[in-house]
């Protein structure tokens, strides 16, 4: 990603992202996306919700939830429960772990590369691995 082929706007990757995926790029959808789907990052519906209302007025809420649950049942978005107050939608959707600031509830992505396991318990009988994610909580050093 070096050197830009032709200036294409944000909201233009957005739609593009949408119809790739057969999902119909209704205005507030796009919305959505420009903000959780055009570059790697972690979010909460409200960090989105808040974001959009700042920027143009009127959203509900319901629509932002149900373009997430659309995002997610499309393989667009992931949620990650790090946190059970607040759902973060990661917008990577390769696997990989993560560091989480405590204090901010920020979420940084660790390549799944620099994390190994030295040791996995016994399954449970009949059961397989699907995939494992590991959050890092990090506090400031006293
Ligand atoms: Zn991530």
């Amino acid at each position: 990603m070096s050197t830009p082929t032709a200036p294409t706007s944000v909201a233009a990757r957005a739609r593009s992202i949408l119809e790739q995926r057969g999902v119909r790029p209704t205005s507030q959808r796009v919305r959505v996306a420009e903000l959780l789907l055009t570059s790697p990052c972690h979010l909460t519906a409200e960090q989105i919700l808040a974001s959009l209302r700042q920027s143009s007025g009127r959203v509900s809420k319901a629509t932002v939830y149900n373009t997430l649950k659309l995002f997610v049942e499309q393989g667009l978005a992931r949620p990650i429960h790090a946190d059970p107050e607040r759902c973060v939608y990661d917008s990577t959707m390769t696997p990989h772990h993560h560091f989480q600031d405590l204090a901010t509830g920020e979420m940084i992505d660790i390549p799944p590369d620099q994390l190994s396991f030295a040791k996995m318990p016994p399954l449970p009988p009949g059961m397989e691995v699907a995939d494992v994610e590991v959050v890092v909580r990090l506090r400031r050093k006293a």
